[in-house]
């Protein structure tokens, strides 16, 4: 049986970015830039004011000289004269400076009067003028493909005139949910069944995560029906399934996939939750069969589909950065399995420190909502005193961390 970390690394290196698209540049927020981006112009587009006040010839103003005041440019405009010898120019921050200028000096460090204006304070050269270039030159390289795309990101686009953007495809995510006691949100559950929530848990996080859900419902266990929805989902970039996945009579997931053409990879992982997950390709598709339990999906979704949907979208650091706490109690497991453990991260005192965020057997969902960490245990380690340190993981948000 594959371990925790190898299984993760077989996954990965089993998938490759999808493709690329051209998007509106606010729809490309969070994805993953495909191009290079070279300036087509200098940024400032000219030399222009940094603040509110004069263009002046440095050689005209000494302590008390009087300059004549000959023109204003406001931001937008730009002048229709030169400053010449004795006289200043009004401008306003981020207009053009007038030819024969070298300096600007802050309205606040002159006296006005009508047309004309006094020097108080000595003047610099250069001072408060933004010259064209000085932040990018025409022809340089400002963003790599790869960059992801937040929001300073988009105003680097926007500044050179990027409408639209190439990024990577999000990946469309089908997911089937399988099993003969469920029932669609929406009806009330008949003695016996349940309500289908392993569809809405792996929907939203696959939309966190920066890809498309394509929902396709409930399958019961019945082969025909899986076959015919399966083969649907294999038309998606990828394709996971919940529950139906061990050995029990009714669980068909593993052998219908099979039938389909799925190569298996692997079908045991050395995990708590989460040993049944199973993984395969179809051709560059992944293939992932999660456990039923809500826990364990959503657990083996975080751990390993949520890696490989951000490398599909072009992500390189797409592996959860793990954060050292310090475990505020005991705890035993036995050897053998790397645990999950839900806890409670709270960062105090200068550290990290993590609770146990509730029981820990899979089948008690109230303990994820108060969860917001995952403490990963090592396979061999069976007993963590309290004061210890162990691994944490946030749960979601993976990516925004991982880029730093
Ligand atoms: P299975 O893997 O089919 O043995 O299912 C394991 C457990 O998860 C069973 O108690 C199922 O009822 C439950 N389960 C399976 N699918 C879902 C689902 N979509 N939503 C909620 N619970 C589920
Ligand atoms: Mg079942």
């Amino acid at each position: 049986m594959l371990g925790f970390e190898a299984a993760l690394d077989t996954i990965l290196s089993s998938v490759q970015p999808l493709g690329t698209e051209d998007v509106f540049l606010l729809d490309a927020l969070d994805r993953i830039l495909a191009e290079d981006i070279v300036a087509p112009w200098n940024l400032p587009r000219f030399n222009n004011s940094a603040m509110d006040g004069y263009a002046v010839r440095l050689q005209d103003c000494s302590i008390a000289a009087v300059l004549t005041v000959i023109d204003h440019v406001p931001a937008g405009s730009h002048a229709s004269k030169a400053v010449t010898a004795g006289t200043a120019i009004k401008i306003m921050t981020g207009a053009p400076t007038p030819e024969g200028c070298n300096t600007v000096i802050p309205l606040e460090d002159v006296e006005e009067t009508d047309s004309c204006i006094r020097i108080l304070q000595p003047v610099k050269a250069h001072s408060n003028l933004r010259l064209a270039g000085e932040d990018v030159s025409a022809g340089e390289l400002v963003l790599q493909a790869g960059t992801v795309v937040q929001s300073p990101i988009i105003g680097v686009l926007a500044s050179f005139g990027h409408s639209m953007v190439k990024v990577i495809r999000q990946p469309r995510v089908a997911i089937v949910a399988t099993g003969s006691e469920l029932v669609k949100l929406g009806s009330l559950p008949a003695e016996g069944q349940i309500i289908d929530s392993n569809t809405y848990t792996l929907a939203s996080a696959v939309t966190k995560i920066g890809a498309i859900p394509v929902v396709l419902g409930i399958v019961r266990d019945d082969v025909e029906c899986h076959r015919e929805i399966l083969r649907l989902g294999l038309r998606s970039d990828v394709l996971i399934t919940s529950a139906g996945v061990s050995v029990g009579t009714h669980d068909f997931v593993r052998s219908v996939l099979d039938e389909l053409g799925v190569t298996n990879i692997f079908c045991r992982v050395q995990v708590k939750p989460g040993k049944s997950i199973a993984f395969g390709m179809k051709e560059n598709k992944p293939v992932f069969a999660l456990p039923g339990n809500p826990v364990s999906s959503m657990l083996t979704f975080e751990e390993f589909v949520a890696p490989a949907l951000l490398k599909m979208t072009g992500h390189t650091q797409v592996k959860k950065p793990m954060i050292s706490a310090v475990l505020q109690q005991p705890l035993s497991k036995p050897v053998g399995r790397t645990h999950l453990l839900r806890v409670h991260l709270k960062y105090s005192e200068g550290r990290y420190q993590a609770w146990s965020a509730g029981r820990q057997e899979t089948s008690f969902l109230k303990t994820m909502v108060n969860t917001n960490a995952i403490a990963v245990l090592p396979a061999e380690q069976c007993s963590f005193a309290a004061g210890s340190e162990v691994q944490v993981h946030l749960l979601g948000e993976a990516f925004r961390l991982s880029s730093i």
